[in-house]
């Protein structure tokens, strides 16, 4: 047996919520959730050919192999959210279908398919809603419950170039002139990640004009004048801290960071406050920071000094080495990073040096070195 010849066999089985409208926008799925209208472990424990590999029976998830392939699948299950802006309690497993699709955060969201017959379940208006484009939540206290929706709002006007009806639109307002400062913040940061990392200028004036970062921020910001997706597009080829280079403008104190994180926002914040005064110091000021550290210091001073950074001076390194130095009879000291540093200095003023020159330059500037050394001797 294969998952086909399962949702062949069986009426109770759907897939939904995203990948419902996925296949009616005609857009590939990035994940595809499927649910049992009903208990889905008592469900999967009753075919022989299910092996199970991992359940949880307080949210009826179970994960099993089937002909060697791994599914989710779950349960129709029933939410509510005791303290608003945590995550929800569950209260009942394998209720109707209807009653978990209006747990859902919009009607484009809350489509069911039946494996079987193909039908589409839309208790909801999501079908006429993904006509029109349009981003429609299902009750007035959705935001209130989960304000992460709103994130996840912008995010799907973005990828899909829906917009917000107007009541939701009203809604989403009142929350935002209203925020619980007391939500999880570890779930807000999963959907800015995921938004910002679309890396959209347009997700952004969205996020700073509709005062959306006032969800992690009481400060007011005022949009930089910065194409920042052009920026990112030309600089940035690994796209996984995109989203910070946006939100690290702003504030990221009640966003909980990794060690990565920390160090790109870190360095941004000292970079700021130096006063760069020419290609050597702009060298040691960048070399070490992430390029997401480089390019907030470039959206925020604008000087251009990064962008040389980025462009030129990056490239400009001195060719000789240790080994180099050991060779002309030099033993391993501090004298290394002085002799190494002079010659960048010198590589940045003129970066047509040849190693022999460098060599030479090296050579000279260790017997000033050594001179200046036996004379501060001589003093003493
Ligand atoms: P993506 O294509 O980015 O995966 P998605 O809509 O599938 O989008 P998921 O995060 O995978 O989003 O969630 C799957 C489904 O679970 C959603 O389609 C929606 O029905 C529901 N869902 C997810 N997050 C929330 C939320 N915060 N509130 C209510 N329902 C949600
Ligand atoms: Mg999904």
């Amino acid at each position: 047996m294969n998952i086909i010849d399962l949702y062949e066999k069986y009426d109770n089985l759907y897939y939904i919520g995203g990948v419902v409208r996925d296949i009616l926008i005609k857009m590939p799925s990035q994940d595809v959730d499927i649910t049992v209208e009903g208990n889905a472990i008592e469900f999967c424990k009753n075919i022989d050919e299910c092996e199970m590999v991992q359940s949880n029976p307080d949210f009826g998830t179970v994960r099993v192999k089937i002909n060697n392939q791994i599914y989710d699948i779950s349960s129709t299950r029933k939410e509510i959210y005791p303290k608003k802006g945590h995550l929800p309690r569950v209260v009942e497993i394998g209720c109707p279908l209807k009653d978990d699709v209006i747990r859902r955060d919009f009607t484009i969201n809350a489509l069911a398919k039946n494996t079987k017959t193909g039908e589409i379940i839309d208790y909801v208006g999501g079908r006429e809603d993904i006509s029109n484009k349009i981003l429609r939540v299902l009750h007035d206290n959705s935001f209130i419950d989960d304000p992460t929706r709103i994130i996840r709002g912008l995010k799907f006007a973005v990828r899909f170039g829906f917009s917000l009806d107007e009541h939701t639109k009203s809604l989403q307002n009142a929350y935002l002139s209203n925020i619980n400062y007391d939500m999880c913040y570890k779930r807000l940061k999963d959907e800015l990640i995921s938004t910002f990392n679309l890396n959209s200028n347009r997700a952004f004036e969205t996020f700073v004009n509709d005062k959306m970062y006032k969800l992690i921020t009481k400060k007011d910001f005022e949009l930089p004048d910065y194409d920042i997706q052009g920026l990112v597009r030309k600089y940035y080829k690994n796209l996984s801290n995109v989203w910070l280079i946006y939100i690290a403008l702003i504030d990221t104190e009640k966003l909980e960071l990794n060690k990565t994180e920390t160090k790109i926002v870190d360095d941004y914040k000292k970079l700021v406050e130096l006063d760069i005064k020419n290609d050597y110091e702009i060298v040691r000021a960048f070399e070490k920071c992430e390029v997401e550290s480089i390019l907030l210091y470039e959206i925020t001073k604008k000087d251009g000094k990064a962008i040389k950074y980025l462009d030129e001076l990056n490239e400009i390194k001195p060719e000789i080495d240790g080994n180099d130095l050991k060779k002309m009879g030099l033993p391993p000291s501090e004298k290394y990073a002085k002799i190494f540093d002079y010659i960048l200095q010198e590589k940045l003023k003129n970066p047509e040096l040849t190693k022999p020159e460098e060599l030479e330059l090296a050579e000279q500037y260790e017997k000033k070195l050594s001179k200046n050394n036996n004379d501060s001797k001589g003093d003493s």
